[in-house]
């Protein structure tokens, strides 16, 4: 798989620490410390200011104090716990009580180390470490889940997930999405009459064509048998179409070992629109599919086009 597009191999950024302390001298202290670990070190100053920052970003560890006002460090912990965002993130408290009930709880309430204040460098460095290889863990078996077994693609479930953000981020900023939904022609005749190790590696190729053609920021799925999906965030539909037809032509023209005299084709279908739209995700979906279905219904290898917006769905064809 390439690393053009979006993808989990691609992520190779600093590991993001957040120290949430309401003591300015811990802040000080940790970062000169922590200087020369290969990661980000981000700093809160309250339980709330942490909350905000951990919601909006991908933190791999926590360095959380206790004793805090207002919102302390066990209520940092139950918001946690409670949020969907919050609890993959691996927090290890820092604190001056050496209370083994404050242990007890605070282990209770997700916590997965508890180092006392003050503390030893070589320990805190050590313990921050084995969070960090927890939580590339974490996300290697999550990012795992979301992805295809046969085509490397991304998967269904993972779609869905990033088809409502992109929407959500579209209408709110009114900004272009497009979404594609591309199905093979005459597929199951590829199964019957080569064999469905053939049909398998038509998959793998088609999965191929898609990251070859696709953008960095454009997501590509395998939405199920042999439908596939592309999510084109910031793309009008003119543009997607243009992705669109570059792929359906690559998909004729390709060379299959397997059946040397036998093309596939792929029938897509489109709907984009410039800005807001005010339709739910699952109406991209079903205006895309609608789309898919008269690409079927025209005689297969073309791109129909649904430009969505205030007003009523408008098509085009292409291709
Ligand atoms: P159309 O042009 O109308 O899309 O016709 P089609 O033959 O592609 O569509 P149909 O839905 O009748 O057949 C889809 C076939 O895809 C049937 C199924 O056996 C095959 N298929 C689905 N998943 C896989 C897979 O993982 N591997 C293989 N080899 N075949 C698969
Ligand atoms: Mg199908
Ligand atoms: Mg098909």
């Amino acid at each position: 798989m390439s690393d053009d597009i979006d993808h989990p191999a691609c992520s190779n950024k600093r590991p993001i620490v957040l120290v949430v302390d309401d003591s300015p001298l811990v802040h000080r202290l940790l970062k000169a410390r922590l200087r020369d670990e290969a990661i980000e070190l981000r700093h809160a100053h309250s339980g709330k200011e942490a909350l905000d920052i951990i919601h909006g970003n991908d933190i791999a560890t926590v360095l959380l104090d206790l004793n805090m006002p207002e919102m302390d460090g066990f209520e940092v912990l139950r918001a946690l716990g409670n949020s969907e965002s919050g609890t993959h993130v691996p927090v290890i408290v820092l604190s001056g009580q050496q209370d083994s009930q404050d242990k007890v709880m605070a282990f209770a309430l997700g916590a997965i180390d508890y180092i006392t204040k003050p503390f030893d460098l070589a320990e805190l460095r050590a313990r921050l470490r084995s969070s960090l290889r927890l939580h590339r863990l974490v996300r290697m078996l999550s990012e795992r889940a979301q992805l295809d077994g046969l085509t490397g693609l991304w998967n269904r479930s993972h779609l869905d997930e990033r088809l409502e953000q992109l929407v959500t981020t579209a209408e709110r900023s009114n900004r272009p999405l497009s979404v594609a939904l591309l199905d093979l022609d005459h597929f199951k005749s590829i199964n019957d009459n080569y064999g469905h190790p053939a049909g398998d590696a038509a998959l793998q190729g088609t999965a191929e064509i898609l990251t070859a053609s696709a953008r960095t920021s454009d997501i590509a799925c395998r939405y199920g048998g042999e439908e596939f999906a592309i999510l084109m965030p910031e793309t009008t539909p003119e543009q997607a179409q243009v992705l669109c037809d570059r792929i359906r032509e690559a998909m004729e023209a390709r060379h299959w070992p397997a059946h040397p005299d036998r093309k596939i084709t792929v029938s897509i279908g489109l709907c984009g629109s410039d800005g807001a739209t005010g339709q739910p995700p699952e109406q991209w979906l079903a205006h895309a599919d609608a789309a898919l279905y008269r690409a079927k219904e025209g005689g297969r290898n073309r791109v129909i086009v649904t430009h969505l917006g205030k007003g009523r769905p408008r098509l085009a064809a292409a291709g």
